[in-house]
């Protein structure tokens, strides 16, 4: 996920309530907010469009996301960025 990081300008404030893997541009990543200790990891959104469907609404996905750093999970949030080209 490190890889991911770098390839990232600042996270887009542009989130639509109804947004999905299959919405979403491909050249936006996704990554996990944490609410508590502010960490944002980047994921894999292939992976993710895998295991829980490319239809699947990153708002209700959301409940699913734990810090890795913290292990907090309530009240994390996804977020997407641009890829740098
Ligand atoms: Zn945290």
């Amino acid at each position: 996920m490190a890889t991911a990081a770098k390839a990232v300008e600042a996270a887009d404030p542009r989130f639509d309530q109804a947004l999905t893997f299959s919405t979403l541009p491909e050249w936006y990543v996704v990554g996990a907010l944490c609410c508590k200790c502010h960490r944002t990891g980047w994921l894999d959104r292939y992976d993710l469009a895998r295991r829980f469907g490319k239809r699947a609404s990153l708002v209700n996905l959301s409940p699913r996301l734990r810090c890795v750093v913290c292990n907090q999970k309530p009240g994390n949030k996804f977020v997407i960025a641009r890829m740098k080209r």
